[in-house]
């Protein structure tokens, strides 16, 4: 109920790799007519092929583009990789940075990720940072540790004007691409911590602002349960957010949350 006055609801698609620029461009086209009355903030982070043809879809409706993945460098020899220039001029307006995809099977660590994401927030591109811990350090009660290390080294001089342009999306890793979502507690526990932790190291005003996304296996049925939570303001959705209805069925759990608050 706080978090309804306080933060808008964002809901966010990660189509990995997935799609064809046809197929993306219906997508949003269809999407688009959808949300035209929506108060939630919807955005879809495509592959690069995909940015120009998606953007070129959504624009005029409130449907952000934004990519999954960023070089931290400006420009230069780095075959095969993409600059922050280069995803704007393609028409993405965000970035995903630090998914657990990236830092398990691309080796991305920390400090390559704090660079990426400095790059991004300079570059002027809105970066959703994905921080969460493994099914293992879960176990062990070594989830807060986890949490505060990433995001101390993640952000480490990030600015606090920068934190504006900053999402953050809680993703644990034991949950992503497995039907294993966090109950409404257990993420709504991470949340706070989460915003403690900005709290403590932007000020209060600056936590009150952030938004904090939960990811991992969202689904129609379990999505307005998590956006119920205090501290849970949107929505970074894998699979689901490949089909068309499942997608919109999560973008419309907000009028349930609404409803419920009033
Ligand atoms: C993700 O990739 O960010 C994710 C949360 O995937 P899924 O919803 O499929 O678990």
């Amino acid at each position: 109920v706080i978090a309804e006055s306080v933060r808008p609801t964002v809901i966010i698609g990660n189509w990995k790799m997935h799609k064809t620029i046809a197929e993306s461009a219906a997508f949003v086209t269809s999407l688009a007519f959808v949300v035209r009355h929506s108060s939630t903030q919807v955005g879809l982070a495509v592959p690069y092929t995909m940015i120009t043809a998606a953007a070129d879809a959504a624009r005029g409706a409130l449907i952000a583009i934004g990519a999954q993945n960023v070089f931290d460098a400006e420009e230069g020899p780095y075959t095969g990789e993409i600059s922050c220039r280069m995803l704007k001029d393609a028409g993405a307006s965000f970035v995903i940075i630090g998914h657990s995809e990236r830092r398990h099977l691309f080796h991305e660590d920390n400090a390559w990720i704090n660079r990426k994401v400095k790059r991004a927030l300079n570059d002027g591109l809105r970066v959703v940072l994905c921080i969460g811990e493994t099914l293992e350090q879960h176990q062990t009660g070594k989830t807060h540790a986890v949490l505060h290390e990433q995001l101390t080294e993640c952000l480490k001089d990030v600015g606090e004007r920068q934190i504006e342009s900053l999402i953050i999306a809680y993703e644990p890793v034991w949950a992503i691409g497995t039907n294993q979502t966090a109950t409404p507690e257990i993420a709504q526990a991470s949340h706070h911590f989460i915003r403690n932790e900005i709290a403590k190291k932007w000020g209060k005003p600056a936590s009150e602002r952030l938004i904090i996304q939960y990811g991992g296996s969202v689904k129609p049925e379990n999505a307005a349960a998590l956006l119920n939570e205090p501290d849970i303001d949107g929505l970074l959705v894998g699979g689901a957010s490949l089909v068309l209805d499942a997608f919109v069925k999560i973008i419309q759990c907000h009028k349930i949350k609404t409803q419920s608050a009033t």
